[in-house]
């Protein structure tokens, strides 16, 4: 049996102003009726658990308010919902606490309210600092409002904070990437994300490359991207530490090492999904039908499959492959139906391995999705 290790709980806030054409995430559109409806929801989830007791006398490594986009929710009413996870999760001084926000979404006096009640990370999606990238990803707001709400989270009692950046837009260059980087290092991040656009199918971007109105991603560029953002992050100071994450030593998202180090988390809200006793399930992606679970007082599962301990071993080789440092090798038995793939990736360059660890190559990571997918 495993010992009590500590946990983190995701809280899924589905809303946003508006839908970005690249995004895919279960959200709606916010509505204050909708809003409401779905907060009152979530409290009924968040006691339920507490009643449950599942993950009581866990320690608690991190609240995680993720969306959609958070801050579309008054701050006054994050507090509230940040009060009531905390009866059933109490926090300390220790445990790492994230929202998410956009940066138009939040004013100087949101922010010192969110500081004050014990938020102590927050993570701003600034996709790009040249605004011409807006527009063909449908990318509501302006590159100012990200200065200015930096600016004021860190006069609101911010040190930690994140902030998202999108590489391989349809209007970028080698040069106005290199230029958005050192535009965001200007205002001193403690941590940096990374992502290369990917088109999921159904959206209005995928659309817009289907008849031509936008351009395809470039792969090659993404790749001379990617290592433009290496270069220049590292040169001031951010560590990789995972395939698209960069931080200040002592700054790596402590959440989001929970998905890389076989680490259980439990998400609340509609389309969550959670991790814990090596059981994996998730909630429906659909707000009223979150909703009138509920209000039956049942769980709003839609899946759930606990898994054998092959398959932990298999998603803990996967997940911590992602780490730049890897993982330890003695997590990696003789006997894992995984070995002789391993042993063909690092003929092929893309993993390396010692004594003591196996990681991937910076090959392997530029392929690291690929590599998964030869691991499963
Ligand atoms: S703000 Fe983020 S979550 Fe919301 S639509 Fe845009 S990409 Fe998706």
């Amino acid at each position: 049996m495993r010992p009590q290790r500590d946990i983190g709980i995701y809280l899924h806030i589905p809303f946003c102003r508006q839908r970005c054409h690249f995004c895919a995430f279960y959200l709606e559109v916010a509505r204050t009726e909708r809003m409401d409806v779905f907060r009152s929801a979530l409290e009924q989830e968040i006691d339920l658990y507490n009643r449950q007791g599942l993950t009581s006398n866990r320690p608690l490594r991190s609240l995680y308010f993720g969306g959609g986009t958070p801050t579309a929710l008054p701050a006054t009413q994050l507090v509230s919902l940040l009060d009531r996870a905390r009866t059933a999760w109490p926090t300390d001084a220790s445990t790492e606490i994230t929202v998410e926000a956009h940066p138009s979404t939040v004013t100087a006096v949101d922010l010192k309210i969110l500081a004050d009640a014990g938020f102590n990370r927050i993570s701003f999606g600034a996709e790009s600092m040249d605004e011409n990238d807006f527009v063909p990803i449908g990318r509501p707001g302006r590159v100012r409002d990200t200065d200015v709400a930096v600016e004021a989270a860190r006069a609101a009692g911010f040190v930690n904070i994140n902030l998202d950046l999108m590489y391989g837009l349809p209007s970028q260059s080698l040069t106005s990437w290199t230029e958005t980087l050192q535009s965001l290092l200007a205002l001193e991040p403690s941590h940096v994300s990374c992502y290369a656009l990917t088109i999921e199918e159904g959206t209005r971007l995928a659309h817009d490359i289907a008849r031509n109105v936008v351009p395809k991603p470039d792969d090659a560029l993404q790749v001379d991207m990617e290592s433009a953002a290496e270069t220049i992050l590292q040169a001031a100071g951010l560590v990789h530490y995972e395939i698209s994450n960069y931080a200040k030593p002592g700054f790596a998202s402590r959440h989001n090492l929970l998905y890389w180090t076989d680490g259980d988390y439990l998400g609340l809200g509609p389309s969550a999904q959670s991790y814990v006793n090596g059981v994996r399930f998730g909630n429906v992606a659909d707000l009223t039908a979150y909703v009138d679970l509920l209000n039956e007082h049942h769980l709003p599962l839609a899946e759930r499959a606990g898994l054998s301990e092959d398959d932990q071993q298999r998603d803990a080789l996967v997940f911590g492959l992602r780490l730049v440092e890897g993982i330890p090798r003695r997590l990696v038995h003789p006997d894992m139906p995984q070995h002789r793939t391993l042993a063909s990736l690092s003929s092929q360059g893309l993993i390396e391995w010692n004594e003591e660890r196996i990681r991937l190559t910076a090959l392997g990571r530029r392929y690291a999705d690929s590599v998964a997918q030869e691991l499963y």
